[in-house]
C-alpha cells in the first residue's frame, strides 16, 4: 500500500504533486535543491546548476484563465499574460494557500533514486538526499519526478562545422538574461523556438543587426487573437477539438494552415514550417513579424559553416562580422539522480512513458514523471491532472490493462483536450457535456463552446472544487477586467 511519496522538485509540477498526494491522504515529502518554490519561474541573475534558467523579460504564453491551478484562479486584476515575477508570486500564494510549504525540504538535493532490492514485490524506492553536505537515505513507496525539462542544454556543436574557428562569442540561450551587453553587436540566433524568437526580437532593439536562423520554420502565433481576446481561450475549446476529429483530414489541415496564416503569410516572412500540417507546437511572439518587417531581424536558413568572423548559410549567403551566436537549440532530457536512468530514458535519448507519465519498464507502477508531455495546452493544469491520475495508480485504484500488456504512448506530443479527457475519464473527473445539457444547460454550453479552462477538470468526481462552476461562468469577466 503506497503511503510515503517522494516528490523531486518544487516547481509548478512538484507543488501539484504534493497537493494531490495530500488530497488522497498520502504523505508527500517534496525535495527542492534551491531555497524557493516555483522552479523555472523563480528568476535569478545567473543560471544555477541543475535548475532551469529564464531571461528577465519572459512572459507567459498561456493566459491566466487557461494556465491556473484548477482550484485556484488568478486574482481578477492580474493581466491575461504575465511577467515571470507575477507568476512566481501566484505560485508562492498557491503553496501558502494549500499549506504545502511544510512538506517541502528546501536546499535538499536528491542525489540518487534507486529501486529497493525487493522492488518487484514492494515497489519501494531508496532516495538519497544531500543538505549542507550531509547525506540522508530514506525509503519511499512511490516517487514523483518533477525535476523539470528545461535544464540541460542541447548544444549540438558537432552539427556546426567550423564553430571551433569562430572568433566571436557563442553560448546557449539558457545563459541569456538581458540585452544590454549586446548593444551595437551583430548577433546570430540559431533556433526558431519560443526562446530563439523572444531573444531575437529583444536583441533587435539594441543590436546593430540580428539574424535568426531556422532549419525547418515554425508557425508563429500571437497571444492576442480575434478581436483582441487571448488566443488560447478561443483556440482550445471542446467544440474545435470535436470539429477537428469529425472533419476529413484534408479539410482540417486546410483550416489549420489558414488559421495559422490569419495575421501574416508565413511564407512571405521566411517562417513557413517545412511540414505545414504537422501540429508541432507553435511559437508565440507578438513582436517578431514586425521586427522582420522593419528589417532589424533577418531570417536565415540553416548554418552551413562557421568561419573566423563570418557565417555561411545553406542558401550560399555569407554574413560577415558576426560578433555573437546564441544557440537557442532547446534542451535534453536528463535525470542525473536516477541510478538507472534507462528506467525513464530509452533508445536515442528519448523518453517513452505510458500515458506520458509512467515509465513502462517497471515491475510496479510506483514512479511518475510529471510535466513532460508537450501539447498546445498549459503545463499547470496538465501537471495537476497527471498527478491526480498518478496518485490513483499508486493506490492501485486505477490501472489500465494496457500497462500489463506493456502498451504505452510512443510520443510525448499530444492534443491537449484529448489527453486531458483521457486522464480525466480514467479517474472519473471528466465533465459529461450531454448530462450537463439536461441538468445545467448554461454551464454545458460554456463547457463545450467556451475555453477548455482548468476548472472543467475539478467540476465533478473525486477532488471536485465547489468553486469550479462559478469560475467557468465568470472566466470571461476576469479576462476582460
Ligand atoms: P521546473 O519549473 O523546472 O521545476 C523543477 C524544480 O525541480 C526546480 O525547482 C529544481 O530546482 C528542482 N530540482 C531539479 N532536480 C532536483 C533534484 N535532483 N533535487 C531537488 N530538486 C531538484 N509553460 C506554460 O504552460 N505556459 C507558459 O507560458 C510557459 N512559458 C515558458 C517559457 C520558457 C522560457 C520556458 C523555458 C518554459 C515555459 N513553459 C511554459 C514550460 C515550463 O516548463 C513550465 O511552465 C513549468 O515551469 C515547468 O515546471 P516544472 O515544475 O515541471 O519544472
Amino acid at each position: 500500500m503506497v503511503r510515503r511519496v517522494a516528490v523531486v522538485g518544487a516547481g509548478v509540477s512538484g507543488l501539484a504533486a504534493t497537493k494531490c498526494c495530500l488530497e488522497e491522504g498520502l504523505e508527500p515529502t517534496c525535495f527542492e535543491q534551491s531555497e524557493n518554490v516555483g522552479g523555472l519561474w523563480h528568476y535569478t541573475d545567473r543560471a544555477e546548476e541543475g535548475r532551469a534558467s529564464i531571461y528577465r523579460t519572459v512572459f507567459t504564453n498561456s493566459c491566466k484563465e487557461m494556465m491556473c491551478y484548477p482550484d485556484f484562479p488568478f486574482p481578477d486584476d492580474h493581466p491575461n499574460y504575465m511577467h515571470n515575477a507575477r507568476l512566481q508570486h501566484y505560485i508562492c500564494k498557491y503553496a501558502e494557500h494549500f499549506d504545502l510549504l511544510r512538506h517541502v525540504r528546501f536546499k535538499t538535493l536528491v542525489t540518487k533514486v534507486k529501486k529497493r532490492p525487493d522492488f518487484s514485490v514492494t515497489g519501494q524506492w531508496e532516495v538519497v538526499t544531500r543538505r549542507d553536505g550531509k547525506e540522508e537515505t530514506a525509503v519511499f513507496d512511490a516517487v514523483m519526478v518533477c525535476s523539470g525539462h528545461h535544464v540541460y542544454p542541447n548544444l549540438p556543436l558537432a552539427e556546426f562545422p567550423g564553430i571551433q574557428k569562430f572568433k566571436g562569442c557563442y553560448f546557449h540561450s539558457r545563459e541569456y538574461k538581458e540585452p544590454e551587453k549586446f548593444r551595437g553587436k551583430k548577433v546570430l540566433v540559431i533556433g526558431l523556438g519560443n526562446s530563439g524568437c523572444d531573444i531575437a526580437a529583444e536583441l533587435s532593439t539594441v543590436a546593430s543587426q540580428v539574424y535568426l536562423s531556422s532549419r525547418s520554420g515554425s508557425w508563429v502565433m500571437s497571444r492576442v487573437w480575434d478581436n483582441g481576446y487571448p488566443w488560447d481561450m478561443l483556440v482550445i475549446t471542446r467544440f474545435r477539438t470535436w470539429l477537428g476529429n469529425i472533419l476529413p483530414r484534408a479539410i482540417s489541415d486546410w483550416l489549420y494552415v489558414r488559421g495559422m496564416n490569419r495575421f501574416f503569410k508565413h511564407e512571405n516572412f521566411g517562417l513557413m514550417p517545412l511540414d505545414r500540417t504537422s501540429r508541432k507546437e507553435p511559437v508565440f511572439n507578438d513582436d517578431l513579424p514586425s521586427r522582420i518587417a522593419c528589417g532589424v531581424v533577418v531570417m536565415k536558413p540553416n548554418v552551413k559553416e562557421f568561419r573566423e568572423t563570418s557565417v555561411l548559410f545553406q542558401d550560399g549567403t555569407v554574413q560577415d562580422d558576426v560578433d555573437v551566436v546564441v544557440f537557442a537549440t532547446g534542451y535534453s532530457y536528463s535525470y542525473p539522480f536516477m541510478e538507472d536512468d534507462s528506467i525513464i530514458k530509452c533508445r536515442d535519448n528519448q523518453v517513452t512513458l505510458y500515458k506520458g507519465i509512467l515509465p513502462p519498464r517497471l515491475e510496479k507502477p510506483t514512479m511518475a514523471v510529471i510535466g513532460l508531455v508537450q501539447s498546445l495546452g498549459p503545463i499547470i493544469p496538465t501537471a495537476d491532472l497527471q498527478c491526480r491520475w498518478a496518485v490513483k495508480v499508486f493506490q492501485g485504484r486505477w490501472l489500465g490493462k494496457c500497462w500489463v500488456k506493456g502498451c504505452f504512448l510512443t510520443t510525448l506530443q499530444t492534443d491537449y483536450i484529448t489527453y486531458m479527457d483521457e486522464l480525466a475519464s480514467a479517474i472519473g473527473v471528466k465533465p459529461n457535456v450531454l448530462k450537463l445539457l439536461l441538468t445545467d444547460p448554461q454551464l454545458a454550453l460554456k463547457v463545450f463552446f467556451g475555453p477548455c479552462s482548468p476548472y472543467q477538470f475539478r467540476l465533478v468526481g473525486p477532488g471536485k472544487w465547489s468553486g469550479a462552476r462559478k469560475a467557468i461562468l465568470t472566466q470571461w469577466d476576469r479576462t476582460l477586467q
